[in-house]
């Protein structure tokens, strides 16, 4: 999915996403990935804490916790474990230490129009229409679909079969992709 945001700025800077970072590794585990020489995991504890305990993080915000938590499990397995961590570099009253050195991470924050978000976050509105904008597509590439199915009932040469059915395939992937944020139902 696409970055949502474009070059609009308009963070209201509550520093929830900085004190709420999702992670599916554990400390320890990122700890040892760096060790090991994992860039991805050294740079990701170079700027991030663990919070002692998940109660840490549900008091800043029980339902962005759950809501990811659940988010990540239907998305990558019942045994997906969320773990949260906070910011080194987030200054008292919210603003950023780094700010013209922070990671594409934080520049791209909200990721994508299903990023799980705290409430209160400004970017709600954006995100809301994000979504609307990608179910209208996904019930028009359904309603494609229909028809491709159609037109292969009626196909006459193994050519025309085989288009056909790469076709499909493609617009299953398409509806696929949103899966796990319900476009079955869409
Ligand atoms: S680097 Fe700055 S913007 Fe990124 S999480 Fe830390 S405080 Fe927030
Ligand atoms: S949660 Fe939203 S409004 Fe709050 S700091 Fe992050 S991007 Fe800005």
């Amino acid at each position: 999915m696409d970055n949502v945001l474009g070059e609009k700025d308009i963070c209201s800077r509550c520093g929830k996403c900085c004190r709420l970072l999702p992670s599916g590794k554990s400390y320890a585990e990122l700890c040892s990935l760096a060790e090991k020489g994992d860039k991805t995991a050294s740079n990701f504890l170079k700027l991030f804490l663990p919070h002692k305990s998940i109660d840490d993080a549900l008091l800043i915000d029980e339902n962005y916790v759950k809501q990811t938590a659940a988010l990540n499990k239907k998305k990558f397995g019942n045994d997906y474990e969320t773990y949260f961590y906070y910011c080194r570099y987030l200054n008292d009253d919210n603003t950023c230490k780094v700010y013209d050195m922070r990671p594409k991470l934080c520049k791209n924050y909200p990721k994508n129009a299903f990023t799980v978000i705290p409430e209160d976050c400004a970017y709600e509105g954006y995100l809301f229409e994000a979504r609307e904008n990608i179910k209208k597509y996904v019930r028009k590439t359904k309603e494609e679909l229909m028809e491709i199915s159609i037109l292969k009932k009626d196909c006459n040469t193994p050519n025309e079969l085989r288009k056909y059915e790469n076709l499909e395939k493609k617009y299953i992937m398409l509806i696929d992709k949103y899966r796990a944020y319900g476009s079955e139902d869409w």
